[in-house]
């Protein structure tokens, strides 16, 4: 499965998945830099899948509506425009012939989904699961976000994990800041090297966000420890909010 990004704003990414001169996006919060990629590559819109509500993963529905083939799928939430297909836990899709499966992952917004496709190992998880972070909690509960984290962590270990912000080195910064760990130390190195030669962090993949993620709970800092996981969880998105 070809995948590549598209930045937006200041920190976004919109993936698109690439089948011969087609392209399906995933959460496209500005049109003006895909059809820019459509335009410069000779490539056809498909589909459309959204995570969640948000301005910057929506903003662009309604133009790019108009030069799609396919459809716009997304959460069940009337606020979103423009949604042709609304999806819940358990529900498939296919675009440009590849399954994909609907994952409830609420915690950052309570209408938040993420797209999983088990033959192609490749996750699209929007603003909950960050490369060594997590999304802030805007609507859902701490126990929420802890049981959606879960979900994806429990995926397999190869699966690639595409997030929708380049949040990594911040997110590491606070992650060697509670913890001594080896994996972080490192990570942080060479994201550096990655970010110097031009490249982006993602996409990451389950089994290295088991090293690096302090909130999927394979790493717990000293003071923590005598927590139950999902208080863990709870402590370290609070410290997190004002580090
Ligand atoms: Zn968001
Ligand atoms: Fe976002």
């Amino acid at each position: 499965m070809k995948i590549f990004h598209i930045p937006a704003f200041t920190d976004n990414y919109i993936w698109a998945i690439q089948k011969d001169n087609h392209i399906t996006v995933i959460d496209p919060g500005d049109s003006g830099v895909v059809i820019e990629v459509l335009k410069n590559n000779n490539l056809t819109l498909m589909d459309i899948l959204i995570t969640h509500h948000h301005y910057d993963h929506t903003g662009g529905i309604t133009t790019l509506r108009e030069m799609m083939e396919g459809k716009v799928y997304g959460p069940d939430n009337k606020s979103i425009e423009g949604i042709d297909v609304t999806l819940k836990e358990t529900d498939l899709l296919t675009t440009l012939g590849y399954d994909f499966r609907c994952i409830e992952t609420p915690g950052h917004t309570l209408d938040h989904i993420s797209y999983y496709s088990e033959l192609q190992n490749v996750l699209f998880c929007g603003d909950t699961l960050f490369s060594a972070g997590c999304g802030r909690l805007f609507e859902g509960t701490y126990s929420q976000m802890y049981k959606s984290l879960s979900k994806l962590s429990g995926l397999p270990d190869e699966t690639s994990v595409y997030c929708t912000h380049e949040y990594t080195l911040s997110n590491l910064k606070f992650a060697q800041d509670q913890i001594e760990d080896i994996d972080i130390r490192n990570e942080i190195e060479d994201l550096i090297k990655k970010i110097e030669d031009g490249g982006i962090s993602l996409p990451s993949t389950i089994l290295k966000e088991k090293k690096i993620n302090l909130f999927l709970g394979y790493k717990v800092p000293n003071d923590l420890q005598s927590l139950c996981p999902e208080d863990q969880f709870r402590e370290l998105r609070i410290r997190k909010d004002s580090f």
